[in-house]
């Protein structure tokens, strides 16, 4: 855990238990933060500051972001994986998903259908499947999509430094990959087979795509998977490891949460809205400038709440299955997603939400001319 510092996960238990107030008001009161301001914060000692937190996350935000929400829309293009996640449907040994990999007009369909409802920045994703998901049909996918969107950002299985870069030259700027747990322990259980079970090399993901000269480098962990405090104080580590080391790139904040279906996954250690709430807003002030997403997993009214102190981009309109807006219309139903969306409201109904809350919808915040 805590990706390139020394500490034990007894060090940062203990150091998290002893947190007192005054250390909190402390970390409240400076300009500049590092790790431990961050531990500070998503203490339980910085409960009852969470309303002070909200109202210095929301001055930082307008400071960096001003009044304004980005959208984008995920296309999944395939969802045959060679992984075992346990906690996925997509998984090589879950039977009852229907497997497709779409093809590329079939992707350009989708592509278009959601460039209809406005959204300019797009975040391709796949699961792992080293036969279809080469690094050059990715890069004929950026190609194509880059004749219809700003920005395109990617979340696949993670690539080799060279392979980023064709993706790069391609037209992809963003990467995502969450590394689900920092517990390497937890990791090797809930991973335990496929290429996924390397965790040094998905640690090191974004390290290669910046290098690659990726531009946004999105980081994560799966909330539900490991206790939260642990698991925020070993990404903020990884993300001060990632600035420092990539630092004409910026680090991208995501907070997933799985959300417990009937007969699916039981996440064994469940985060509340008010810890999620508590953990963006100590990101969102111990790093003022990094970006910070919230997706559909999420209601329509905690996204509408935190978008305006903590988060700077939101999905709209998301489906997650291939082929979900255009190509599947009518079979969408019977399909296995992902993940559940806990937001179906379409983009016009989230902008309008944007909108009502006295916020600028941004459709398009970059665009590479070179
Ligand atoms: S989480 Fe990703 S890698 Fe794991 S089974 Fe699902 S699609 Fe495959």
């Amino acid at each position: 855990m805590f990706p390139h510092l020394k500490y034990s996960e007894a060090d940062v238990d203990g150091y998290i238990s002893g947190v007192a107030p005054e250390m909190v008001e402390a970390s409240l009161a400076k300009e500049r933060h590092d790790w431990f301001d961050l531990l500070n914060l998503i203490s339980g000692a910085a409960r009852p500051f969470v309303p002070e937190m909200r109202r210095l996350a929301q001055t930082v935000r307008r400071r960096y972001y001003g009044k304004t929400v980005s959208v984008y829309a995920p296309l999944y293009i395939g969802n045959t994986c060679i992984n075992s996640c346990r906690y996925c449907d997509f998984r090589r040994q879950h039977t009852g998903t229907v497997r497709r990999n779409l093809t590329l007009d079939e992707i350009r369909a989708e592509a278009e259908a959601i460039h209809k409802t406005g959204i300019d920045s797009l975040l391709v994703v796949a699961g792992e499947d080293p036969k279809v998901n080469t690094v050059a049909h990715l890069a004929e996918v950026g190609r194509l999509l880059k004749t219809i969107f700003s920005y395109l950002a990617l979340e696949v299985a993670p690539q080799s430094e060279d392979g980023y870069r064709e993706l790069f030259a391609a037209g992809f700027e963003g990467l995502t990959c969450f590394q689900e747990t920092y517990d390497q322990t937890l990791y090797r259980e809930m991973h335990p087979a496929g290429p996924k079970a390397d965790y040094e090399w998905r640690l090191n993901t974004q390290l290669r795509a910046g290098r690659a000269g990726f531009r946004i480098l999105g980081c994560a962990f799966l909330l539900g998977l490991g206790p939260w405090r642990r698991e925020a104080a070993s990404l903020a580590a990884h993300a001060f490891y990632l600035m420092k080391e990539c630092y004409e790139a910026k680090v991208q904040f995501a907070f997933p949460r799985i959300c417990r279906v009937d007969g699916g996954f039981v996440p064994p250690c469940e985060v509340n809205d008010e810890e999620l709430e508590q953990m963006m807003l100590a990101f969102r002030i111990v790093f003022p400038q990094c970006c910070m997403t919230v997706s559909t997993r999420e209601a329509p009214a905690f996204r509408d709440r935190i978008v305006q102190t903590a988060a700077d981009n939101m999905s709209a309109g998301s489906r997650v299955t291939p082929g979900g807006y255009a190509v599947l219309e009518k079979a969408r139903a019977a399909d296995v997603a992902q993940f559940t969306l806990s937001d179906s409201r379409s983009p016009t109904e989230v902008f309008a939400a944007i909108r009502a809350n006295g916020q600028e919808v941004v459709f398009k915040n970059w665009d590479n001319r070179i």
